[in-house]
C-alpha cells in the first residue's frame, strides 16, 4: 500500500512542501478543488503562506467543512506558519479563527514583518541543531494541556504536537534538512495503522 500525503495547494510554499515530501519518498497529491478529496490519503499537509488568503480560499471552494471533520476524526495534519493559524483554536489579533482543532492561541506575524524574519538552529524533540526559518511567524501564546511543546525559541513554544496533528511556527520545507518532516510521516504512518 502506498503512502500518499495530500497537500492543499491554494497559496503559499506548497511547491516546497511538496518537494521535500518527495525527497523522502513518499507519494504526493494536491488538493485544489472538492473533486480532490475523493482521492484517498493518508495525511493532510498546510502549508506557509497567507492564512487569511487560504482561509478565504478554503470557505470560497468548499473544502473548509469536509477538511474539517477529517482533522476532528484524526487525520495526521503537518501544518507549518500560515498553517499553524489555521489550525489554531484562538487568533489573539485577528477576528478569524479556521479549523480550531489544535489548542493553542497564536498571534500573527509576531516575530517582525518580511525584513524581521530570521534564521536559527534549535533542538526539536530529541533532535539538536535543526535548522529554523522564521518569515513572518506566529507566536504561539498559550496552550491546552493537551499539547506537547516540541521546540522553543526564546521563551515560547515554536513546535507543538496535539494527537495526530503536528503545527510549526518555522519553516523546515524550505531547507534541506528533511528530520522534522521524516519524524512527522512516521508518527503519522504508525497512526494510520491505528486507526
Ligand atoms: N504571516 C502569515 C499569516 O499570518 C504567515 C507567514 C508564513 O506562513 N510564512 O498568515
Amino acid at each position: 500500500m502506498t503512502y500518499r500525503i495530500a497537500v492543499l495547494a491554494l497559496q503559499g510554499d506548497f511547491a516546497e512542501h511538496e518537494s521535500a515530501l518527495r525527497q523522502c519518498g513518499v507519494e504526493v497529491m494536491e488538493i485544489r478543488q472538492r473533486a480532490d478529496l475523493q482521492k484517498t490519503f493518508d495525511a493532510l499537509v498546510l502549508p506557509g503562506g497567507e492564512s487569511t488568503v487560504i482561509g478565504k480560499l478554503l470557505r470560497e471552494l468548499e473544502l473548509f467543512s469536509p477538511l474539517q471533520e477529517r482533522l476532528q476524526a484524526g487525520l495526521p495534519v503537518f501544518a507549518t506558519c500560515a498553517g499553524l493559524i489555521l489550525l489554531a483554536d484562538q487568533i489573539e489579533n485577528d477576528s478569524f479563527t479556521y479549523f480550531r482543532t489544535l489548542d493553542v492561541t497564536v498571534r500573527r506575524n509576531a516575530y517582525g514583518r518580511q525584513l524581521g524574519s530570521f534564521h536559527t538552529e534549535g533542538n526539536f524533540a530529541e533532535m539538536s541543531r535543526v535548522p529554523m526559518s522564521f518569515i513572518r511567524a506566529p507566536s504561539i501564546e498559550s496552550v491546552g494541556t493537551g499539547v506537547t511543546i516540541l521546540s522553543e525559541y526564546n521563551g515560547k513554544p515554536t513546535a507543538v504536537m496535539q494527537g495526530n496533528q503536528l503545527a510549526l511556527a518555522w519553516h523546515p520545507e524550505l531547507l534541506s534538512d528533511h528530520r522534522v518532516l521524516t519524524w512527522f510521516l512516521e508518527r503519522s504512518a504508525a497512526a494510520g495503522k491505528n486507526r
